[in-house]
C-alpha cells in the first residue's frame, strides 16, 4: 500500500451515501501516482503490459486492466461512474454522440422480427435512425401519443421488446407520465428507455421511476456549454454490459478528452440546470402575458396541463420552452429575425439562450399534415433558455414580439 493507493481508497469509501451535489463533484475520481487534485485525462489508444504472460491474461480477461481505449480508458470510466451515479444506476457506457448512445440501445436488444414502441415527438434524428435504418433490419416500430396511456397499452404485442420516449416533449414541453408507462413495460416483459436529455439526472430520474435504461445527449446539458458531442446509456450492469458489447464492435465510443470536458460539465449540472430553470420560468410567465402570444408550453406554468405531474416527477421544469404567437410562419420568422444577441440554432442545453421555429427546421422534413397531428402551429418558436440575465432575454424577444400587428 503506498501512499496514493491509501489516498484512493480513504476518499471513495467515503462517498457512499453523500448527495447528489457531492457526488456530482467527486464520484468516479481515481488519483494517479501524482496525486492530482483534478481529473487527468488519459489520450492513449492504448496500454502496454509488463510481460507476454500479463498481455494474455489481460486479453482473456482474466487480469482486470485496460486493453485498448475502445474497450476502457480511465477518463471516460471516470465519467461513466460519475454519472451513473447520478443517475442512480448501477453501470453506464459513455458514446460519442447521443445518436450513438441511442443506436447502440437499439443494436443491443432489437432483434428482426422485433417490434418497438416509440413516442410520437422524439428528435429528428432518432426518428430517421429507426425509420431508416431499423426497419432495414426487420425491426417493425409503432409510434404512439406520449400521453395517451390507452395508445401505449393497446400498441403493444407480443413481439414487443423495447419502449422508447423522450419526456418532457420536444418542442412541446408534454410530460409523459413515466411510472405508469414503465408498469405497462413491465407488464410486457419489454424493456422501457427514457431520453432523459432535456432533464438531467439533476431533474429527473427515470431508473427510480421504473425504466430500465437512461439514454443522454451529453452534448447538451451535461457538457452545458457547447462544446462537445458525447452520450451515455445508464442501467444495471447486466444491461449495460450488453451496449457496452455493441460499443467495442461497432466502435462509437466517447474520446477520453471529451469524457474529461463532461467531467466538468457535471461538477456544475445541478447549479446550472437550476438557473437554466429559473430563467425559463421567469420568461414563460413574461411570454404568458404578451398581447402577441396565444400560447406558451412550458411545464412549469399552472396553466400547463402536465403541471401536476411534472412537479411529482421532476424536481425542476428544465430550461426549454415553446410559444406560439399570432399569425403563422411569416410573424415567427419576424421574431426570430429581430433578435440580435439570441442564438438562431436548433441547440439546446447550452449556457448561451437558442431560438428556432421548429415547422421550418428541426421538423420541417413531417408533412403538414403530420405537423399539424404532432401539434407544431406554424407561428410556434422554441427557445431553449440559457445563463444570460432572463431580462436581457426578454429585451431581445420584445423588440420583435412588440412589433407584431396584433
Ligand atoms: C440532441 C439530442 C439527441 C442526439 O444527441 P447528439 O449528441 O446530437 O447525437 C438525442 N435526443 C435528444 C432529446 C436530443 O436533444
Amino acid at each position: 500500500m503506498n501512499e496514493f493507493s491509501e489516498l484512493n481508497d480513504r476518499y471513495q469509501s467515503d462517498l457512499d451515501g453523500c448527495s447528489f451535489e457531492t457526488l456530482a463533484v467527486r464520484a468516479g475520481q481515481v488519483r494517479t501516482v501524482e496525486c492530482e487534485h483534478g481529473e487527468a485525462i488519459f489520450p492513449t489508444s492504448s496500454y502496454v503490459f509488463s510481460s507476454a504472460a500479463e498481455a494474455a491474461a489481460r486479453f482473456s480477461g482474466s487480469s482486470a486492466g485496460n486493453v485498448y481505449s475502445r474497450y476502457t480508458n480511465p477518463t471516460v470510466r471516470t465519467f461513466e461512474q460519475r454519472l451513473a451515479a447520478l443517475e442512480g444506476g448501477e453501470a453506464c457506457a459513455a458514446t460519442a454522440s447521443g445518436m450513438a448512445a441511442i443506436y447502440a440501445v437499439a443494436i443491443a436488444f432489437l432483434k428482426a422480427g422485433d417490434h418497438m414502441l416509440c413516442s410520437r415527438s422524439v428528435f429528428g434524428a432518432t426518428t430517421v435512425l429507426f425509420e431508416k435504418y431499423l426497419r432495414k433490419f426487420g425491426v417493425e416500430i409503432t409510434y404512439v401519443e406520449l400521453l395517451n396511456l390507452d395508445d401505449w397499452q393497446a400498441k403493444l404485442q407480443p413481439n414487443t421488446k423495447l419502449l422508447f420516449l423522450e419526456s418532457p416533449s420536444n418542442p412541446l414541453n408534454e410530460v409523459a407520465d413515466i411510472r405508469a408507462i414503465a408498469a405497462l413495460a413491465k407488464q410486457a416483459g419489454a424493456l422501457f428507455a427514457v431520453d432523459n436529455c432535456f432533464c438531467t439526472p439533476a431533474s429527473q430520474q427515470p431508473l427510480a421511476l421504473g425504466a430500465d435504461l437512461v439514454i443522454h445527449s451529453a452534448t447538451k446539458y451535461i457538457d452545458g456549454q457547447g462544446r462537445c458531442l458525447g452520450g451515455a446509456v445508464v442501467g444495471s450492469q447486466e444491461l449495460i454490459e450488453q451496449v457496452v458489447g455493441v460499443l467495442r464492435s461497432a466502435g462509437p465510443t466517447m474520446s477520453p478528452f471529451n469524457a474529461w470536458v463532461f467531467l466538468k460539465g457535471l461538477e456544475t449540472l445541478s447549479i446550472r440546470m437550476q438557473a437554466h430553470s429559473a430563467n425559463a420560468l421567469a420568461l414563460a410567465q413574461w411570454l404568458e402575458q404578451h398581447p402577441a402570444v396565444v400560447k406558451v408550453n412550458y411545464c412549469g406554468l399552472p396553466s400547463h396541463p402536465q403541471y401536476e405531474l411534472a412537479q411529482q416527477q421532476q424536481k425542476l421544469f428544465g430550461g426549454v420552452l415553446s410559444f406560439e404567437v399570432k399569425g403563422g410562419r411569416e410573424e415567427a420568422w419576424q421574431v426570430v429575425d429581430a433578435t440580435r444577441m439570441i442564438s438562431i440554432t436548433a441547440n439546446l442545453g447550452d449556457t448561451k439562450t437558442t431560438i428556432t421555429h421548429p415547422a421550418t427546421t428541426t421538423h420541417g422534413r413531417l408533412s403538414e399534415a403530420d405537423r399539424a397531428r404532432a401539434g407544431i402551429a406554424d407561428g410556434l418558436l422554441r427557445v431553449a433558455v440559457g445563463l444570460e440575465s432572463v431580462a436581457d432575454i426578454q429585451r431581445d424577444l420584445a423588440r420583435g414580439l412588440d412589433a407584431l400587428k396584433v
